[in-house]
């Protein structure tokens, strides 16, 4: 079924009765060419270029609770192409590209919204590093602008800008940023995936690898035996968990990351701000709470919720950037499983084990990834040679010295 205003309409006047599921629940077949582990955003969207870009037919996405029920459905929203080392820039720049034409290939309003990025600076040192920022950014195509504090004044004039500690001299505005729907993202790749063919099976933890003379043969799940030629590893805060199980220790740790919503407001805020003399980033919604966040509670967990000394820090933050938050009530808040690596950039890498290949360490960044994580590691895995913008995502990194250390990842779990 194709969504469409036409479509809203005939099922308007039918009463709501005709629409189908958005995908299918099917049983797990023997075997697959390709299973992917891990129903978040980057396992939706690696079967489903799986599908759409190799034309694989025989794929399988496992999925150890729902779809949408880990990070992919707990983040932020914020998505950006505002990096700045080689092998992290034009990634994240194929990955802004595929966000502009994502709703129009999936057929599913995602709600996308280029809104605007600012991160602000308080430093002269900071505008200089937004400065050098900005160029990579430009060098990539992804388009940086550098305010002063006129400029900054012009769109957010609420802010603290006298702050006597953190007086705000400027920023780094990257208009083709934004937010989208974060579970929203989810469906649409799980609904386009399983048009394609693709068995999206819930409720079918892995539990197991059957390896024989270095290679993968399949996985044990919950649900039985399945075989495959090749296997994907997407599992994010489960990494190091499910890994282990093929015998793998990686350079990751898991922490928790709160996300917080307010009560809803009238439209104050148009863009996402980052604050730069904290860690704390804000936007607001189409339904008026402003979503915001900081640091990880940073401590190594794999439970989904967070303490309260991070709730207070990033309510701090909040207050000392826009201090008419603290009249706003917050509503929710809750935490999801970071898989954080120790330079703060991922893996889209094969292992040493023939057909299993391994997606991860994608810290608190790993949301506006999903579409360029997706498409470079189905690429990967078809052809067994890595994209051309994710050849720097290696897990042998630490070994040979190629670390990415970027400042645009944000905060890494070694600064802690
Ligand atoms: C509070 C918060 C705010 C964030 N804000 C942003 C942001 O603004 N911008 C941004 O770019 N990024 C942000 N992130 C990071 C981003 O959400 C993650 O990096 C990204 O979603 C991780 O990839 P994923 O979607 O595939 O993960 P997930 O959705 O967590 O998917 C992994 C899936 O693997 C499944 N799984 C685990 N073990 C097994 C197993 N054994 N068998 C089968 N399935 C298994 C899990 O159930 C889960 O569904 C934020 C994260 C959090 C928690």
């Amino acid at each position: 079924m194709r969504y469409s205003a036409l479509a809203i309409m005939r099922q308007v006047l039918n009463g709501h009765r005709g629409w189908t599921p958005a995908w299918r629940d099917p049983e797990p077949q023997s075997n697959y060419d390709f299973i992917v582990i891990g129903g978040g955003g980057h396992g939706l969207a690696t079967a489903y270029y799986l599908a759409s870009e190799h034309k694989a037919a025989r794929v399988a996405v496992l999925e150890k609770g729902w779809i949408g029920g880990g990070n992919v459905g707990r983040n932020t929203t914020i998505i950006r192409a505002n990096y700045m080392l080689d092998g992290n820039q034009p990634f994240y720049e194929l990955s802004l590209k595929l966000w502009e034409n994502l709703e129009q290939d999936l057929n599913y309003n995602a709600m996308v919204s280029q809104r605007g990025i600012l991160n602000l600076c308080h430093t002269d040192a900071q505008r200089d590093a937004y400065r050098r920022r900005g160029n990579a950014m430009m060098f990539t195509g992804s388009g940086a602008e550098l305010l002063d504090t006129e400029g900054v004044r012009a769109m957010y004039p609420y802010l603290n800008f006298d702050d006597a500690r953190f007086p705000i001299k400027g920023g780094l505005l990257h208009r083709r940023g934004g937010t989208a729907r974060h579970d929203g993202v989810a469906w649409g790749y799980a609904r386009a995936a399983d048009q394609r063919g693709v068995d999206i099976i819930q409720n079918c933890e892995v539990k197991g690898f059957r390896i024989e003379n270095g290679k993968v043969l399949g996985v044990e799940t919950t649900r039985g035996y399945i075989g495959a030629k090749k296997v994907g590893v997407a599992v994010a805060g489960s990494s190091g968990r499910v890994m282990a199980q093929a015998g793998m220790r990686l350079p990751i740790e898991s922490h928790v990351l709160q996300a917080f919503v307010s009560e809803g407001l009238k439209p104050v805020l148009d863009g996402v701000i980052t604050y730069g003399a904290g860690h704390f980033y804000v936007s607001q919604s189409d339904k008026g709470g402003l979503v915001f966040g900081g640091d990880i509670d940073g401590y190594n967990t794999y439970a989904q919720r967070g303490n309260l000394p991070v709730v207070e820090d990033v309510a701090e933050g909040g207050m000392s950037l826009m201090p008419m938050i603290g009249r706003a009530r917050l509503l929710r808040m809750w935490g999801g499983v970071m898989d954080m690596s120790m330079d703060g950039s991922p893996f889209i890498d094969r292992t040493g084990i023939d057909g299993l290949f391994f997606n991860g360490g994608w810290c608190y960044g790993g949301f506006k990834a999903t579409p360029a994580s997706g498409f470079c590691f189905a690429h990967l895995m078809a052809t067994e040679r890595p994209h051309e913008v994710a050849t720097a995502f290696r897990l042998d990194r630490f070994k040979t010295g190629r670390m990415i250390d970027e400042k645009g990842m944000g905060a890494q779990p070694n600064l802690h």
